[in-house]
């Protein structure tokens, strides 16, 4: 080794992710030449925006393109870029480090996810170490577009890396490969040719494999929709998200005012934030003119909307803008907001002529939609449109939208309402939906812990207010057929005094537990049901803080209300109870509130309860 040469050790992540693709990746492991290759265009592009924002002189006239030599004999492939090239500096910090705020626990994860698709791997910005997939030694010898000093970076995979000078080189990357022995195929043309064909007809670049240009070049969303086939549609999806899946769906679309605009969109099949893979990057490429300007733009899509992938160009763009400078541009702003809108109308449409796609997609990716409604003030009614539910009217798999609800409110309804819960039976079987189904007044339900934070924030629809069943303040629209108006068995109800004076007694056994006990004039059968009296901290936004381990929130936790049931033979017969027994009665009051609780979704102090439970069969057992 030269006098020159300097070790330095991986950064612990990279070792491990080395270690993961050494030694845990044995399939599909053709993806390498494309990670590579995409390398390569990003670096030409990165110099093609370079040279339009600032004159370059150094290697002016070298072309932009890709070259692939492979030696059969010696079993290396060479891949060679003339795009931006690295410094040192980058060389180490590129090739050395990761970028990606993963930790250990991700890479895990990752791990497990890529034995079954390795395409994952390019998806997480460690696309270059797959070439450690295929060889056994990696050489880097790269010249910086400035003209700086060239330098070769070297390893084996193993825990260390070098760098030394490299003098002589031309601006750009080569990236040379000592194949294992496994792994010679890869030295091969015709091999080359048939992957380069696979995944990377689309690179805007020339590839030339043995001096013969083996790709397309063209910018398929400028192309119009006529001319492009299903298939090309679908390859562009596979390169441009480094997969190997087919999209779910796909909207190409121009726009001529307020700004030109091309785009080609794609929605995946797969959420992987719902794999616990973190937050998923943006995946939309900004062009201008055809030109690259962003990769994975973090500016032209609202957050919400990063799990699309394609391509957007606007020739309206200056093209030498700085990825800086569209941080605050007014033209990307007014850009985001045609596209988000596009999109939702595209979202919608999907909704009426694919209901099929789109409950696939709501499935999917539902929750992005409902993350926008709170975080995006400009979209909340739009995306309200988008949102689906089950419902007291749905049947199996299908769900109803708040429009569908909405078209068949009854005359004298003006609210619309809905109940959260685990499930459809628990709900059905709970006592908030049993007069909505008594008076068949139809009620949506919410099964997941975030909807109620969403249709809080949401407010209205249609100008009807969203209206949660367990709210104290409930008041449900007459029943059409007057008999069946009230609670339970009329006839025979506690006397409205009796009742109140239970109420006030149960209050005082329960405490500072609940806030207050009232007589129900909405339960059918059940004998009591925990209610808000808070409309913001709610039963639900207590299972969500709950969830999130976010126990400290709960001190502020609104107090409930307990409604009972004056027709209910339990409230009946606690009341002539209350006078025989109070002990007993006191623990049946204490059981009514648990039972209560749990009703609602939210936690009891099991072991008090169990010793209680008890107690009571105890009793029960005792009698002839
Ligand atoms: P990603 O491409 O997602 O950033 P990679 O692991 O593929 O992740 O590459 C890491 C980084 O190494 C790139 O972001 C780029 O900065 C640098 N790099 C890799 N290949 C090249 C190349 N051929 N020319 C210039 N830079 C490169
Ligand atoms: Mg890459």
């Amino acid at each position: 080794m030269s006098e020159q040469t300097i070790t330095r050790e991986f950064q612990a992540k990279t070792r491990k992710v080395l270690d993961i693709v050494i030694n845990s990746l044995y399939t599909e492991r053709d993806i390498f030449l494309r990670e590579l290759v995409s390398n390569a265009a990003d670096a030409l592009e990165k110099f093609r925006h370079q040279s339009l924002v600032q004159k370059v002189t150094f290697d002016e006239h070298v072309p932009l393109e890709i070259t692939i030599d492979g030696d059969d004999k010696k079993h290396i492939l060479t891949i060679t870029d003339t795009g931006i090239g690295m410094t040192l500096d980058e060389l180490e910090t590129n090739l050395g480090t990761i970028a990606h705020s993963g930790s250990g626990q991700f890479w895990e994860n990752l791990a497990d996810a890529a034995k079954k698709d390795v395409n994952l791997i390019g998806q997480f910005g460690v696309g270059f170490y797959s070439a450690f997939m295929v060889a056994k030694k990696v050489r880097v010898q790269s010249r910086s577009w400035d003209g700086g000093e060239g330098h070769e970076w070297e390893s084996d995979g193993g825990g260390t890396y070098t760098v030394k000078p490299c003098p002589g080189l031309h601006r750009g990357t080569k990236i040379i490969l000592e194949l294992k022995d496994d792994a010679q195929d890869y030295a091969i043309k015709y091999t080359i040719e048939r992957i380069i064909r696979q995944y990377s007809s689309f690179v805007p670049y020339p590839i030339l494999v043995d001096g013969k240009k083996v790709n397309t070049v063209q910018a398929i969303w400028a192309r119009s929709k006529g001319e492009i086939s299903e298939e090309e549609y679908t390859e562009f999806y596979k390169f441009v998200s480094n997969t190997t899946e087919e999209p779910l769906m796909r909207v190409h679309f121009s726009a001529d005012a307020p700004l030109a605009i091309q785009a080609l969109l794609y929605v995946p099949r797969e959420n992987f934030e719902i794999l616990g893979l973190g937050r998923a990057q943006p995946g939309v490429n900004l062009y201008c003119q055809k030109v690259l300007i962003d990769q994975h733009s973090e500016h032209i899509l609202p957050e919400w909307l990063r799990f699309l992938k394609g391509v957007v160009d606007s020739e309206d763009l200056p093209l030498n803008i700085s990825r800086q400078a569209l941080q605050d541009n007014a033209l990307v702003f007014k850009l985001r907001k045609v596209l988000t809108k596009r999109f939702i109308k595209f979202l919608k449409e999907q909704a009426k002529e694919a209901p099929d796609t789109y409950l696939a997609f709501w499935k999917t990716f539902g929750i992005y939609l409902k993350e926008g409604i709170t975080s995006d003030f400009d979209y909340r009614e739009d995306l309200g449109e988008l949102l689906r539910f089950q419902s007291s009217r749905s049947e199996g798999e299908g769900l109803v939208s708040l429009a569908d609800y909405a078209g068949r409110m009854p005359e004298g309804q003006d609210k619309i309402y809905y109940i959260n819960g685990p499930s459809r039976e628990a709900l059905e079987r709970g006592p908030y939906v049993e007069m909505f189904r008594k008076r068949n007044i139809e009620i949506l339900y919410t099964l997941e812990p975030i909807d109620d934070f969403v249709l809080n924030h949401l407010g209205e629809f249609d100008g009807k207010k969203l209206v949660s069943a367990d709210r104290a303040d409930l008041e449900l629209p007459e029943a059409a057929d007057k008999e069946d108006e009230t609670a339970g068995q009329q006839g025979e109800r506690l006397a409205e005094a009796d009742a109140e004076s239970l109420c006030a007694w149960m209050k005082e056994v329960l405490g500072e537990r609940i806030k207050e006990v009232a007589l129900s004039r909405r339960l059918v059968d059940s004998p009591a049901m925990i209610v808000n009296a808070d409309s913001y901290l709610t039963s639900s936004m207590e299972r969500v803080l709950r969830a999130t381990a976010r126990e400290d929130h709960l001190a502020m936790s609104g107090k409930k209300n307990m409604e009972i049931n004056p027709a209910s033979p339990l409230i009946k017969k606690l009341a002539r109870l209350r006078e025989a027994d109070q002990d007993f009665a006191r623990d049946i009051t204490e059981q009514i509130y648990d039972n209560a609780m749990i009703q609602a979704g939210l936690l009891v102090d099991s072991q008090q309860m169990v010793s209680r439970n008890y107690r009571i069969l105890e009793r029960m057992a005792g009698r002839e």
